[in-house]
């Protein structure tokens, strides 16, 4: 359906300036009153109202401090008692209206009588008379001036929004009574645009919408001139007024507007209209369906042993229970819901008009058809498992097909009754259409995805970046972490500074942790982490009693052919050489194992090598010569203290 928007539907000049000036006037002095509601259009005159412009009958209502005069204008004793009690008066008088007030006090004074084409109740006529000192004559049609006594001069005025025949068949009335007559078109060319615009849409359409007040002069006007074409016209006030049966059956429509209708409900209108010829064009395209068609149906409702189905046509179709899946099922809501959308075969039409409708049936007439090229191709199938079976699992993807407990995952899966109702992904590998079978590898799907997802997380790995990870598993050699998608591997050396490092002594499954990205193979996919990289090499910050010729205590970390290795400090080590060990001419394996601890000196030290030699025979000896000399010095303690006492018995004697 089109709808044709007229050019000049809506707000006219003055009722745009009008607008303009209350809303400018509120921004500063809020509320604002307007003599009258502004415009006649009740919604807009609602929207006003939250925006602080008030319409009020008498000025003893307006409490505020400004009065607007509306675009009707008003009566000059109006105007002057507005000024009298003290108001800001914001004139909005329409300048055409303006016009026509100043041409009835003007014609007044010169000795005409003024007679006003135009509605008596209307307050822009109201305001015009009041400028002619109330001596100006309404008439409101010829056969009413018809009745006018003879005057010798008559000026004839329009009400701005008069029809232009009217105005001009009342002076022809006037003329024919002889005088005097100056007919001053004061019709504003808005209403008259508007008018012939309106007019000319009216004979192109099929059915025409006069949207405006219903008490508003020139959008009822508007309406006389659509209806008088022969189109059906309504004359509406806002889009909920709209009724469908007003377009059934028809290809145009117009709208137009009055001088006070706001954009925005002109807009809603449209958009309902809009709306309302698409449910149109919509039901003009349901077709009929046929036996044996495959059409796409949206689920509408679910119930407990059937499934109804929008595939277009009039009324729903119905799938029983039996016809929407291969595999048992007890409700119709274990396999289906609402909004679901799916192909469905036509089966027939029940005698009750009813068209039964089979998933299963679709389902498998179209996966038949693209079961060899998805096999060929290697197309990624998505299904449902849905029942345990011997040796597998059967999975629906449209047909009946059957997946392999060794090809499930990656890994053996113990428990494959927990898999039912999981969806899974599968490639295709065996279709041999004439025994209905059809055999699925999904751990092949999942090793393409690893390798996938693990190419494209090394690609973002930069040795030497920090990445956060959490350990996955735990082996002599080192441990496995997960760094979102695939996993590194810490080897023990790099776990930390110390020698025979235990990975299980430094780090648990589950840990998480940040490691440092040592190599990148991005070749065969592997990934090296380091976690004693984080901290700083501790040979670099040797402890002060770390010097040559220090005794100190080392513990045994490894036992060479030759010699062994001490620990003195975490992650600082040296070599004691057999030939320094006390026991030099037994084996080294007998006399010492890991873990012993020992008092060993310093022989050599070079921090930058990370190389420091041992000997335990020296801090034997040292130890020795300590306790050869504390001997020594008690001795001369005790000697002293004999002579002491020979010396004194000596005296005595
Ligand atoms: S219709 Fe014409 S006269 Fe009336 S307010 Fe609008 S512009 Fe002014």
């Amino acid at each position: 359906m089109e709808i044709i928007v007229a050019q000049n539907a809506g707000f006219c000049f003055g009722v745009k300036r009008a607008i303009e000036t209350a809303q400018k006037a509120a921004e500063n002095n809020n509320p604002v009153y307007s003599l009258g509601p502004l415009i006649h259009n009740p919604q807009e005159v609602e929207r006003l109202k939250k925006a602080g412009i008030i319409p009020i009958e008498e000025i003893e209502e307006g409490n505020g401090k400004t009065i607007i005069i509306r675009s009707h204008g008003t009566t000059p004793e109006k105007l002057q008692e507005i000024v009298d009690r003290g108001y800001v008066v914001e004139d909005a008088t329409c300048p055409f209206v303006k016009k026509a007030q100043i041409l009835a006090q003007k014609l007044t004074d010169e000795g005409y009588q003024v007679v006003v084409v135009g509605d008596k109740k209307h307050p822009e006529v109201q305001g015009i008379v009041g400028w002619s000192g109330y001596k100006a004559l309404v008439v409101e049609n010829p056969e009413e001036a018809a009745r006018l006594p003879f005057y010798p001069k008559i000026a004839v005025i329009a009400q701005t929004t008069q029809k232009s025949e009217n105005f001009w068949q009342v002076v022809e009335v006037i003329k024919k009574k002889g005088g005097e007559v100056r007919p001053f078109n004061t019709i504003c060319h808005a209403t008259r645009t508007r008018q012939e615009e309106s007019r000319k849409l009216a004979t192109e359409v099929e059915v025409m919408l006069v949207v405006g007040g219903k008490n508003s002069a020139n959008t009822k006007k508007l309406a006389q001139i659509c209806a008088a074409t022969n189109t059906p016209t309504y004359l509406i006030e806002e889009a909920s007024e709209i009724k469908p049966e007003w377009f059934a059956g028809k290809a145009k429509v117009g709208i137009t507007a009055g001088a006070s209708t706001p954009a925005w409900i002109i807009e809603e209108v449209r958009k309902k209209v809009e709306q309302m010829a698409s449910m149109e064009q919509a039901l003009l395209e349901i077709k009929p369906v046929k036996e044996g068609e495959i059409v796409r149906g949206k689920v509408v409702k679910v119930l407990e042993k059937e499934v109804l189905v929008d595939i277009g046509t009039k009324g729903e179709g119905v799938i029983p229970l039996e016809e929407i899946t291969w595999y048992r099922i007890e409700r119709a809501r274990d396999a289906v819901k609402e909004g679901d959308e799916f192909p469905v075969l036509v089966l027939k039409e029940d005698e009750e008009g009813k068209i039964i409708l089979s998933r299963k049936k679709a389902l498998e007439i179209l996966a038949e058809e693209k079961l060899l090229e998805w096999q060929k191709n290697k197309v990624p199938v998505t299904g449902k498992i849905v029942e345990v079976v011997k040796g597998g699992v059967l999975v629906d993807i449209g047909v009946r097909a059957f997946l392999p407990a060794s090809l499930i995952a990656l890994n053996y899966v113990e428990d494959l009754e927990a898999l039912k109702g999981e969806e899974i992904t599968a490639y295709v590998i065996e279709v041999d259409l004439a025994k209905r079978r059809v055999v699925l590898d999904r751990k092949s799907y999942l090793k393409e995805q690893e390798i996938k997802t693990k190419k494209e997380k090394i690609a973002t790995l930069k040795e030497g970046s920090k990445v956060k990870g959490k350990v996955t598993k735990i082996m002599p050699f080192g441990a496995f972490v997960d760094l979102g998608g695939f996993e590194g591997l810490l080897r023990a050396q790099d776990i930390s500074w110390q020698r025979n490092v235990r990975p299980e002594e430094h780090l648990q499954v589950g840990q998480e942790l940040e490691v440092v990205v040592l190599e990148v193979d991005r070749h065969n996919l592997k990934v090296s982490l380091g976690l004693k990289q984080l901290t700083p090499d501790p040979w670099q910050k040797i402890p002060d009693e770390l010097k040559e010729g220090a005794v100190l205590e080392g513990t045994v970390v490894k036992i060479l052919r030759h010699g062994l290795i001490l620990e003195l400090f975490p992650g600082i080590e040296g070599y004691l050489p057999a030939r320094e060990t006390e026991a030099e001419n037994e084996p080294l394996m007998k006399k010492y194992q890991v873990g012993q601890k020992m008092e060993v000196k310093i022989l050599t030290l070079k921090p930058l090598e990370k190389k420091m030699t041992l000997s335990q025979k020296e801090a034997l000896r040292e130890k020795e010569k300590e306790q050869y000399q504390k001997e020594l010095a008690e001795e001369e303690n005790l000697t002293f203290s004999l002579g002491e006492i020979l010396r004194g018995k000596l005296k005595d004697v």
